[in-house]
């Protein structure tokens, strides 16, 4: 018998859901009712500096409004530290402490990584220099050619990343003491059992990352599908930073407006509902005929 779906939605409470974060919402939820799954939800506050007070129960709040449904406890990554350092403790002899900063890293014109972190030259790999004291934790990736890491991505196909050149030894331990979001995503889909993961095509070459360190850690790698990323007028993903408008539902008219709005995005035709209970039915039917799971 096939396993059951396990998806979640993992925002980050940087700010109130936008439009971008809720059509990562939607196409999460829709993919677990179609599947007859479980779906969810993780606030993923590891990043406690940009962490924004009760930005966590504003997300909670409208999901409830819009009428999706999570499956059991809600959990709170900042609550969870103990399994990341559990985690680090067991991936002890592939990591190493790193004395560079910012700037030094910077300067090494390796390049820049496809999500944008400028990849590590690995200048603290066999030891820290002297005069330098341990800024952050590192994973040491496997050189050319053991570092390619390939997935099966739902929307974009066969994905295929080399970790030495397009990731170099990442942080998973940051230098302000706060666990990378690497490594608290892998922990925490393997500890509750995510067999789905649907998300953002921001975090598409992050992905690669995952799989290796599920692999380090032994446990299992879920499916994956990327959704497109709504983008502002300057082509920028939305996020508070961007200025993104924070969404209000106060009527289950609204509701449903807000959630037209990303059955659009996301290239659907008009859902014809009156209620949320009827939207997300047809929506799911509507989904699950578009997507399919791939037979595994
Ligand atoms: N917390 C991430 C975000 O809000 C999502 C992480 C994930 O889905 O893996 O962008």
């Amino acid at each position: 018998m096939a396993q059951q779906y396990v998806g979640r939605f993992a925002p980050s409470p940087t700010g109130p859901l936008h439009a971008g974060s809720l059509v990562a919402a939607v196409a999460s939820y829709l993919d677990a009712r179609a599947n007859a799954g479980r779906w969810l939800l993780r606030i993923e506050d590891v990043d406690e500096a940009r962490t924004v007070k009760g930005a966590d129960e504003a997300i909670i709040a409208l999901l409830a409004r819009l009428g999706m449904r999570w499956d059991g406890e809600i959990v709170w990554q900042s609550r969870r530290k103990d399994l990341y350092q559990r985690a680090a403790d067991q991936l002890a002899m592939q990591l190493y402490p790193c004395g560079c900063n910012r700037r030094e890293i910077a300067d090494s014109r390796l390049g820049i990584a496809p999500d944008g972190s400028a990849i590590y030259p690995g200048t603290c790999r066999y030891g820290l220099h002297d005069g330098k004291v341990m800024r952050s934790l590192r994973v040491r990736v496997p050189e050319a050619p053991y570092d390619v890491i390939d997935f099966e991505d739902r929307i974009a196909g066969h994905m295929v990343q080399r970790l030495a050149s397009e990731s170099g030894d990442f942080v998973l331990k940051r230098a302000d003491g706060f666990w990378a979001y690497q490594l608290a995503v892998v922990v925490d889909d393997a500890e509750q059992g995510v067999t789905d993961v649907v998300r953002g095509a921001d975090l598409i070459d992050s992905t690669p990352r995952q799989i290796f360190l599920q692999r380090l850690l032994g446990v299992p790698t879920p499916r994956y599908m990327h959704v497109p990323v709504v983008r502002n007028e300057g082509g920028e993903k939305l996020s508070k930073q961007t200025g993104a408008a924070a969404l209000a539902a106060d009527s289950e008219a609204a509701a449903l407006a807000l959630l037209g709005q990303s059955m659009a995005f996301l290239g659907f035709p008009a859902v014809q509902a009156d209620t949320l209970p009827a939207f997300w039915e047809r929506a799911a039917a509507l989904w699950g005929q578009r997507y399919p799971l791939p037979i595994s």
